[in-house]
């Protein structure tokens, strides 16, 4: 037999001590609503060390779940190391998850221990009672007192995160860890029923950390970079920008529960970052404060990712004014999720739009294909649309406890996006298969709705589903928010939108509100407010109008 490469296996732990060694001197800092408290790389990997110790003597051994129910901060990272290399499976909690929906999950990842910021306490304190398999709460200070009124009613033992740390020596004997094995874990946003449980192992986590800056070529995590991590650590692992940014020394910049316009913008600034990722909900609140505070010096930033939903043109060229270039990324939960990155192709200048605006180009590890209404596979030809449908490395092969067969397809999984790809592979999402309005037996795109909406100088937000018409079976109803003390009408946006898509498509039916619904990600909640249109809750305008 020949002798080939070594065994090494891909996990976290080598991350950890990857980042621990070669980058001991890159900064966590973690703002408290006033200024940034700062801890080197060398000064959290100490810390994870005791962390790690500190866990294992309350009983966490390898194959255990432990859940952080916690914002952004560098206690959360510690534990993003510790429990998987102690071979423990790290849960992170949805902050904004339904109390229900939280008592379920715990329950159904067996919760040992939850690691939890004293802030969100009372939150969990509400269906502490529900979670059967919660042992200890560990409390990390984050900026509210502990309540012993809400202590007691969590009805198991409490500890505190830093007397823990403080009682460990140091020094803690990493078990070996199988690349296969589970790391992590994280239930999806649940848009449509219960969440469910992604499983991601060691290998998959390394792999996605490391093609990362492949990916993002022009917007990579190195050691001369300053990320502000506005994607919440509880969405598909912040979307794997902890070990992304530890792997090759990129400071991070940790919001923690302040994730307005307003301080986001200053931290941009203050810290110098030179990075950001979020969800476009909240590019568009900061785009709104910085427009507002030109004084505000974002001369280090190279460039936002915006990721989790369509990206409105709008603000692509809201940031373009100032100077700010926003690439997009498409994923989801069950990728880890980084599946499609817009960057510019061979030849392509940077602002150009046939790249700037496709959702993503097909990252080295992912494999794409579109499957068609009649079930065959679709041409790559920048048109023709079907169901989107992955395989990789890092992309599930079922759920915890529900191996769901309706979301595989021979091995792919049917991601539920609508889309195509074009000859370089550029993939366009037109729609999420649940949303996807069918008039007159023909499709309409409620993404390329909504972003010939929001093009609108005087609309601040809007979002288009589908609800059911006597004569064409369904009809788009557009909600929209205008701009603070605009007074632009449902007449003034069709003819708008005229120029912009088929006839056809104009919605008839308009609703105007003073916010959209959103998720527990921050995304526009469809569910919600198809549950208020049927329930008749939404003045809804109807424009005289015939589709043609
Ligand atoms: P989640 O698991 O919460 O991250 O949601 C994943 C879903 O978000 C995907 O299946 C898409 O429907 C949507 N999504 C993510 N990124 C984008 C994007 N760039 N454009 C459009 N939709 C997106």
């Amino acid at each position: 037999m020949r002798a080939t490469m070594q065994d090494a296996q891909l996990t976290i732990p080598a991350i950890f001590r990857h980042g621990a060694r070669v980058h001991s001197d890159s900064r966590v800092l973690t703002f408290d609503g006033e200024a940034c408290r700062e801890a080197s790389f060398a000064e959290v990997a100490a810390r994870v060390e005791r962390l790690a110790a500190a866990l294992r003597r309350l009983g966490v051994g390898e194959g255990d779940t432990v859940g952080t129910f916690m914002w952004n901060d560098q206690q959360h990272l510690e534990a993003y190391f510790a429990v998987p290399a102690l071979g423990a499976v790290l849960h992170t909690l949805n902050l904004r998850l339904f109390p229900q929906q939280l008592a379920h999950v715990v329950n159904e990842a067996e919760d040992k221990v939850v690691v939890v910021g004293s802030t969100v306490l009372p939150l969990l304190a509400r269906v502490a009672g529900e979670m059967k398999t919660v042992e200890r709460y560990v409390v990390v200070e984050d900026g509210a007192p502990v309540e012993a009124s809400i202590v007691g009613q969590l009805g198991a033992e409490v500890l505190d995160y830093e007397e823990l740390l403080a009682a460990e020596p140091g020094g803690v004997e990493w078990p070996e860890l199988d690349e296969r094995a589970a790391a992590a874990m994280c239930y999806t946003s649940g848009t449509t029923g219960d969440p469910k449980g992604v499983v991601y192992s060691h290998r998959s986590t390394w792999l996605h950390a490391f093609a990362y800056n492949n990916a993002a070529p022009d917007l990579p995590l190195g050691d001369r970079d300053r990320a502000l991590v506005v994607v919440p650590m509880f969405h598909v692992n912040a979307w794997g920008w902890p070990f992304v940014a530890w792997m090759h020394g990129s400071d991070m910049v940790m919001p923690s529960r302040f994730l307005q316009g307003e301080p986001l913008a200053r931290l941009l600034a203050s810290t110098r970052a030179t990075v950001s990722a979020g969800v476009p909900t909240i590019w568009s609140e900061v785009l709104g404060y910085l427009r507002e505070h030109p004084e505000l010096d974002l001369s280090a930033l190279r460039g936002l990712i915006s990721g989790g939903a369509a990206l409105p043109p709008k603000l692509v060229t809201g940031y373009d004014e100032l100077g700010i270039l926003v690439f997009q990324g498409w994923g989801m939960t069950e990728t880890s999720p980084v599946c499609a990155v817009s960057v510019p192709p061979r030849g392509a200048a940077r602002d150009d739009p046939s790249w700037r605006l496709a959702t993503g180009r097909i990252v080295p590890g992912v494999e794409v294909r579109i499957i068609a209404d009649d079930g065959s596979e679709a041409p790559w030809d920048g048109a023709t649309t079907g169901e989107i449908e992955v395989r990789g490395p890092w992309i599930t092969g079922g759920y915890h406890f529900d191996p769901a067969p309706e979301k595989f397809h021979d091995g792919w999984l049917r991601t539920g996006d609508i889309g195509s790809v074009d000859s370089r592979g550029f993939l366009r999402i037109s729609d999420r298969l649940k949303d996807v309005i069918k008039s007159g037996g023909e499709w309409i795109s409620s993404v390329e709705l909504e972003n010939g909406i929001m093009s609108h100088p005087d609309v601040a937000e809007a979002t288009v589903i589908g609800v059911p018409d006597d004569k064409w079976g369904e009809r788009p109803l557009a909600v929209v928010v205008r701009r603070e003390g605009a007074e632009v009408t449902s007449e003034d946006l069709r003819r708008f939108l005229a120029d912009r898509v088929a006839r056809w498509w104009l919605p008839e039916r308009w609703a105007f509100l003073d916010a959209v619904p959103k998720t527990s990600v921050g995304k526009f909640d469809k569910k919600v407010l198809r549950q208020r249109a049927s329930a008749g809750e939404l003045a809804v305008e109807a424009v005289r109008a015939e589709p043609s």
